[in-house]
């Protein structure tokens, strides 16, 4: 790992002033650090400056209440959270089912939002690509079988957030400090991978998150197809949220994670679903098999072509059920 200096900043502003400096090359925001860590211990990130939001002394930054999560809440207050499991339960199964225990004790929202890609060829300081910079995807040609089975733009990977979808789904936003905005919607925070396939997210030098917003579902539901159950990321995952008429579906919006390089809204599984009965078995499996609609598999990601319908309907009988088994 490269040297570097540590700060702790007594407040936001001081840390996006700090993240702007010259002072130093390369400043970086630290929340949990699980992320980042592993990049500096890989030397993909080589920082003059950490910058450590986890000392300031912000009690804002770490509420939780229905529709508001401070940015430097952990993955496992958001999923214990009552307010949270009872408004959006999406939200509390999407953190709780993210890694293992001892990471989400550790792990931000907002650092989950903004970790960095999976792709081994990217996490791997050796090989080189387009999304670091450099010419080709060598994940194309090679082992690729975590990666996009919807690709846009020359980058194969898939997002990784557990939680950037179901912001998505519930019209969710970003609150930030540090540029000339205070506010991002969900919808515009990821840069469209076809123009910028090296950014994590649209935020400017300085501008440091401060908290995520999303409108209440009630009727949400949340689920990961893993190949193992912890210590790791989805294969793919379900996002649902319904509007329910007693057994009728009014209206339905549903997400896919792991699928693309940023979540894939699934409007055709949408308008399928609208009337149907959440009892007809048949007539929601044959809507979910929409969202399979303009997959462009690699070979090694034909079979997320048969998983993300499974993952799909069970999200919906998560959001039929929100308390019960999916
Ligand atoms: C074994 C393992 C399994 C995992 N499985 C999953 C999974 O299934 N699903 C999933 O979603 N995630 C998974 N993760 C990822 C994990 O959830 C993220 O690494 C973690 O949430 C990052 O949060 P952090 O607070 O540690 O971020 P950090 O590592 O501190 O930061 C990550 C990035 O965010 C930036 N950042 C952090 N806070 C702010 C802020 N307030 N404003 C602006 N920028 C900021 C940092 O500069 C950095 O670039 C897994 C991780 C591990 C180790
Ligand atoms: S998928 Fe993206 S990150 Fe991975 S090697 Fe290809 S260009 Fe790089």
């Amino acid at each position: 790992m490269n040297p570097f200096a540590y700060t702790s900043p007594k407040s936001t502003g001081e840390a996006s002033s700090l993240a702007t400096s010259k002072d130093h090359s390369l400043p970086v925001l630290k929340s949990g650090g699980m992320d980042l860590l592993d990049r500096m211990k890989e030397g993909l990130d080589t920082p003059g400056l950490v910058i450590d939001l986890t000392r300031i002394d912000d009690p804002a930054l770490d509420r939780i209440e229905a529709g508001r999560i401070g940015a430097r809440a952990t993955l496992a207050a958001v999923s214990d959270d009552e307010a949270i499991r009872e408004s959006a339960p999406m939200i509390a199964q999407a953190c709780g089912s993210a890694a293992t225990p001892q990471v989400r004790n550790v792990a931000s929202v907002a650092g989950n939002l903004l970790q960095e890609t999976r792709c081994w060829y990217w996490r791997m300081e050796r090989f080189d690509c387009v999304r670091k910079g450099g010419e080709g995807c060598p994940a194309r040609e090679g082992e690729h079988r975590f990666h996009a089975l919807f690709p846009e733009g020359p980058c194969l990977m898939v997002h990784p957030s557990n939680l950037a979808p179901a912001l998505l789904l519930l019209d969710g936003s970003v609150d930030v400090v540090g540029g000339p905005r205070t506010s991002i919607p969900m919808a515009d925070f990821q840069p469209d991978p076809a123009r910028d396939w090296r950014s994590t997210s649209v935020l400017a030098p300085g501008e440091v998150v401060t908290a995520i917003r999303f409108d209440p579902a009630p009727n949400s539901g949340f689920v990961a197809l893993k190949q193992k159950q912890s210590f790791d990321w989805p294969m793919v995952s379900g996002y649902a949220v319904l509007d329910l008429d007693g057994d009728v579906i009014r209206s339905a919006r549903t997400c896919a994670g792991a699928v693309a390089p940023r979540p894939r809204l699934l409007p055709a599984v949408d308008a399928a679903l609208a009337g149907v009965s959440i009892r007809d078995d048949a007539a929601i499996r044959k809507a979910c098999d929409a969202a399979t609609e303009g997959a462009a598999p690699l070979p090694g990601t034909i079979y997320k072509k048969t998983l993300l319908p499974v993952a799909i309907r069970r999200a919906v009988m998560a959001a039929a059920n929100p308390g019960g088994d999916a």
